[in-house]
């Protein structure tokens, strides 16, 4: 489903941060791949260009079989909005909607029909164990809560892929593990998932990883 070809990102100096070295990397459709790797190797470098949210220096990108690099901007939102959800330390929630209005936001750029919004979300949310909580504000949820309202809001639209920058970072054991929890079950149901972590117990729940060091990519052994 993603292939990298002798990618690479480079952010022009002075001095220069090649910040990606040219990067070879295949994910299958349904993949549950994690990213590790030291503060400052690459990670989010790398899941901004899987996530269309940034374009390489050199290489090349295919998403689905089409080279992604050849895309107007305007292409690459709506393949973004369509096929791509994201999942933030941060959360990026908005502090004063609802979580349902939270998750439609989560649809604007989807291309779904209007009269198909609010039902997805309502789904989305109930997906996620959240049906009780729809016209809460964000700031009177737990931190778990917070993380799986942002996961229905990346999930609303059934993205080909899932992709989550340190999802647990800002979250204690227990919601870490409803989180983790949450995105085995996505893979289940056949998501493909990438999620970059610092936490070896998140790591460890995907079916491969990969070790980032200054921006090489290394397959971890088994
Ligand atoms: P962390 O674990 O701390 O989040 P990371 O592995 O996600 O680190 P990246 O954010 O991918 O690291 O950054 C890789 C390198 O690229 C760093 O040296 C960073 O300073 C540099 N870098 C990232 N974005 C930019 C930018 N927009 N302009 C210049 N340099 C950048
Ligand atoms: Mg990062």
């Amino acid at each position: 489903v993603v292939e990298f070809v002798d990618v690479a990102r480079s952010f022009p100096g002075p001095p220069t941060v090649h910040a990606l070295r040219a990067s070879n990397l295949t994910i299958r459709s349904g993949e549950y791949l994690s990213i590790v790797g030291p503060s400052g190797s690459g990670k989010s470098t790398m899941l901004n260009l899987l996530g269309l949210l940034d374009r390489p220096t050199s290489g090349d990108y295919f998403l689905d079989g089409a080279n992604t690099n050849v895309l107007s901007e305007d292409e690459r939102a709506h393949l973004r909005g369509s096929s791509i959800g994201f999942v933030f330390q941060s959360f990026h929630l908005l502090p004063n909607r609802t979580v349902l209005d939270n998750v439609l936001l989560g649809t604007m750029y989807s291309g779904l029909p209007r009269a198909e919004r609010e039902p997805r979300a309502l789904a989305a949310l109930d997906r996620v164990n959240l049906s009780h909580r729809l016209d809460f504000l964000p700031g009177n949820l737990s931190g778990g809560e917070r993380q799986r309202v942002a996961v229905a809001r990346a999930v609303v639209t059934s993205p080909r892929i899932l992709l989550a920058d340190e999802p647990t970072g800002n979250l204690d054991v227990l919601n870490s593990g409803e989180v983790m929890d949450l995105f085995d079950e996505l893979h289940a149901e056949g998501l493909t998932l990438v999620v970059i972590t610092h936490d070896t117990a998140v790591a460890g729940r995907a079916e491969r990883t990969v070790r980032i060091v200054n921006g090489s990519l290394n397959e971890e052994a088994e």
